[in-house]
């Protein structure tokens, strides 16, 4: 059970750093393996802002 479409995910890019995303299926965003940031996935849907983007735990 994915967040969201592997398609999906191969053309998304983190709006901050245009990194790669991978899925976290347990925090319920996809994460960013370059910045770190992680994008909260709500009802099925990414939101890919920058704002609501939860930083990497130091
Ligand atoms: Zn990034």
């Amino acid at each position: 059970m994915s967040l969201i479409s592997p398609e999906l995910l191969a053309i998304m890019q983190c709006p901050a750093c245009h990194g790669d995303l991978v899925e976290d299926e347990e925090r319920k965003a996809l994460v960013c393996g370059s910045c770190g940031l992680a994008y909260p996935v709500r009802d099925g849907i990414p939101v890919m802002l920058v704002d609501e983007a939860v930083p990497p735990e130091s």
